[in-house]
Parts: structure tokens; C-alpha cells; sequence
């Protein structure tokens, strides 16, 4: 029914397919030898969390036992080799987003809360009654919500930019939508739906011409594609660090310095404060200044180990890997009668959201559960993008940089099962 997905022959990708020994990763990853309903895992649902390896479990473990204090307070050694490692966790992830500088690196719970706060803090201050936001259709609820609380509260308009029945953004389409209202531009890096990887420079440069600001979702772009915040020239790009390999609990805002010195503490408390009195408070410069309280201090330590290891494999590498996943993946699905691929984007990571005449999302995810194969069913936190294909929910295969192909044989055989039975 759908026409396998064309494979580009880029030689450096292949080089470096050719070269990646997935069985040595997978042996860094405790969760890959796991046996789950009499079956080996076959874990399909890294989109929705990654697994870790267990330098990332080991960095954190050491970090408990041997350097744990607070941070930025106590005047002795273990308390300054926690602040350490937490400022040098900060300085991993600036370099690896090519951050101009390190204060440009808020650290948060996760990307939500990194979108709350430049709703709370930049929308409440400067964005006014008639203001313009532009969000995409694929956009997951983390970036729909925020704004929609802040157009209850300050009448702002929200605008949304289409997409095609492949999930290709419409570049054209966007472009039109701008005006001189429009205040901010906020677009998901990548779809962690239909897998659409967004044209995050092209989309920063129409919206500067314009002289509105960007906000990039990078929750699932940063994993796939990496990011280069100086070159798209994003104004502001989130994202979490359970989706790349690191623990939950933690999230980076980058942001530009410029617009994180002009813009206004989001919660108060300790450690963002310069003063205080009953009367009056001051506050520290950022990225403290958006820090209230005791920060994720471990789950920054295993953010940087995570990157430290994602950099160790090259993430050119593990894309080129997982385009192959993708191409057999998209060949083999695309061949089953009765299954139906939703989104085909010209550019695409690894995600493969599907459905399966006469077989409910849910139902297809309980049955390939039995074989030991793990997918994601549901409206994947973007209803609106469901009603934008007609369906209410699929099902959804993601893959990682531990995934082989084996592992697809075994999605379509319990795919092929899962028809059978309701058959
Ligand atoms: C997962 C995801 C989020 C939210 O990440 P959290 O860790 O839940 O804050 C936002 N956007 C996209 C595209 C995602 O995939």
C-alpha cells in the first residue's frame, strides 16, 4: 500500500554505519538484556524515554556516594566538588548546543517546565493583548498549553502553522502567517509523532526578518539531529534529559543571554537570590536567577555523562544508524497490507507512527507486549495532531541508538500476529 521510503546514499553516513557495532552499545545498556514476557525486550519506545547506560548509572551512583552535598552554599571541599561537577554538567551541555556561552544554560525538571518558564517569565513581561504567538500542528501539548494559559491570561493571539498529509511543514504557508503582531515563532525541532524533523534555520530566519523571536522544542530533535543553537540562531531551544539517555528530573532552557538578562525571575526562593529583605529582594544573574532552590544536582551530573557518552559514539554515527533502522523499518512496515504509516516527511528521524485496520492502538500494543516488543498507543500528547490525520490515537515504533535491525523482524512478525488474531 505505501511506497517504501527512498534511502539518500550520503558515503560519510555510510562510513560511519558500516563502522557502528550496535551489540557493543546494547552491552552498555542493562535494559537491553532484559527478558520480558518469556521473550527478550525489544524496546521500541525510546521516544518516549530512553534507556541508560550504565555509565550514566555509574556516574550518578559515585556522585551519590562519594561527591554529594548541596550546592553553591557550604564553604568546604565536598560541597565545592558538588558545585563542580553541577557547573561542569552546565558547561557539557553549552558546548554540546554550541551555547555561545555558559549562562545561556538554564537547567530545569524537563522540557515543559523550560516552556512554562519562557511563557511565564518572557510572556508575562513583554508579550501584550493582540500579540501574535505561531505553534505548528504537530506540536506536542508541552508546547500548545503554556501558551494557551498565557493567552487566558494576556489576550495574545495563537496562530497555527499547517503541515501536509506527509507531515512536511509548509514553509510557504508559515511565511504568510507572520506579521508585524507576531511576537514569537514556537516549532517543535522534530515531530515525536510523525518523526518530522522541521526546517528549525530557515523557520529562525523568516521569523527574524519578521522580528519575532524563536523557540525551538528540541525534546526529540536534540536526540536525533543534535543542534547548533548559534548557527539555526535559535532564540530559545529546550530540552530533557531522559530522552537522551540521561535521567528524568532534569531539562536545559537555552537561551539567549541578552533575553535571559532582561527577563524576570519565574519562581522565587533560595539560591536565586542576590538580597533579601522583608521589603525588597534582588536577584542573581542568570542562570541561577531561574534556579529557585536545590537543583537537579545528580540528574546534571548524569546529563553530562550521557552526553559524554552520546559524544563517545558521535552522533553523526548513531544518525546514520538510525536512518537505516528507519528505511528498513518504513520497507518492511510499508509492505504489510492493512497497515497504515502516518507521516512520510521528506526529512524524518526514526519515528514510525502507525495504524492497523481493525486493530485498536491499545490492543496492538498489549498483543506485541506478549512477544516481548514494547511500542507506545495513544494520542502520544498531541491531540491536535491526531484530528489533524482523522485518527485518535496510533500506535508508535521509536528507535534508538541501541535498536537493530533484528528487532524490526520481530516488531512485524508480533504486528503480523496481533492481524491474525483479530483476523
Ligand atoms: C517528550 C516531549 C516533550 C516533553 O518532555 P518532558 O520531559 O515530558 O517535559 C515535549 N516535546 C516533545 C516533542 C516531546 O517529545
Amino acid at each position: 500500500m505505501n511506497a517504501p521510503a527512498t534511502l539518500k546514499s550520503d558515503p560519510i553516513s555510510e562510513v560511519a554505519a558500516n563502522s557502528y557495532d550496535v551489540d557493543r552499545i546494547r552491552a552498555d545498556f542493562p535494559a537491553m538484556s532484559l527478558i520480558i514476557n518469556d521473550h527478550p525486550l525489544v524496546f521500541l519506545d525510546s521516544g518516549a524515554s530512553a534507556q541508560k547506560p550504565v555509565q550514566v548509572l555509574e556516574r550518578m551512583d559515585r556522585a551519590y556516594r562519594e561527591e554529594y552535598a548541596n550546592v553553591h552554599r557550604g564553604a568546604y571541599r565536598l560541597s565545592e566538588l558538588a558545585t563542580e561537577n553541577y557547573e561542569n554538567a552546565r558547561k557539557t551541555v553549552a558546548k554540546f548546543m554550541n551555547a555561545a556561552s555558559v549562562g545561556e544554560i538554564v537547567f530545569t525538571r524537563n522540557a515543559t517546565a523550560a516552556i512554562n518558564l519562557v511563557a511565564s517569565s518572557y510572556g508575562r513581561a513583554f508579550l501584550a493583548e493582540g500579540d501574535e504567538i505561531i505553534i505548528s500542528y504537530m506540536e506536542h501539548h508541552a508546547n500548545i498549553v503554556p501558551w494557551q494559559m498565557l493567552r487566558d491570561e494576556k489576550g495574545i493571539v495563537i496562530k497555527v502553522a499547517p503541515i501536509d498529509d506527509d507531515g512536511n511543514f509548509l514553509m510557504q504557508e508559515f511565511a504568510e502567517m507572520l506579521t508585524p503582531k507576531t511576537k514569537l515563532v514556537a516549532i517543535t525541532h522534530t515531530s515525536n509523532v510523525l518523526g518530522t524533523i522541521t526546517p528549525i534555520k530557515d523557520i529562525a530566519q523568516l521569523a527574524h526578518d519578521h522580528g519575532a523571536l524563536v523557540l525551538f522544542d528540541g525534546a526529540q530533535g536534540i536526540v536525533h539531529c543534535g543542534v547548533d543553537v548559534q548557527d539555526v540562531d535559535a532564540d530559545f531551544y529546550v530540552f530533557t534529559g531522559h530522552k537522551l539517555y540521561g535521567p528524568t528530573g532534569i531539562g536545559v532552557l537555552y537561551g539567549k543571554k541578552e533575553l535571559l538578562e532582561k527577563m524576570p525571575p519565574y519562581q522565587g526562593g533560595g539560591d536565586m537570590v542576590e538580597l533579601v529583605t522583608f521589603e525588597k529582594t534582588t536577584y542573581r544573574e542568570p542562570p541561577v536567577r531561574f534556579e529557585a532552590g536545590t537543583p537537579p544536582i545528580i540528574e546534571a551530573v548524569g546529563l553530562a555523562a550521557a552526553i559524554d557518552y552520546v559524544n563517545g559514539i558521535g552522533l553523526e554515527a548513531i544518525q546514520a544508524h538510525e536512518a537505516e533502522l528507519l528505511a528498513y523499518a518504513t520497507e518492511r512496515m510499508g509492505a504489510m497490507n492493512e497497515l497504515r504509516i502516518i507521516g512520510r516527511a521528506r526529512q524524518k528521524c526514526a519515528i514510525i507512527s502507525f495504524t492497523l485496520d481493525g486493530v485498536h492502538p491499545h490492543d496492538i500494543g498489549t498483543i506485541i507486549d506478549s512477544r516481548g516488543v514494547a511500542v507506545r498507543a495513544g494520542h502520544h500528547c498531541a491531540q491536535p495532531l491526531m484530528d489533524r490525520f482523522g485518527v485518535a490515537a496510533t500506535a508508535r515504533a521509536s528507535f534508538a541508538m541501541y535498536n537493530k535491525k533484528e528487532e524490526v523482524d520481530v516488531l512485524v512478525d508480533a504486528l503480523n500476529y496481533a492481524k491474525e488474531i483479530f483476523a
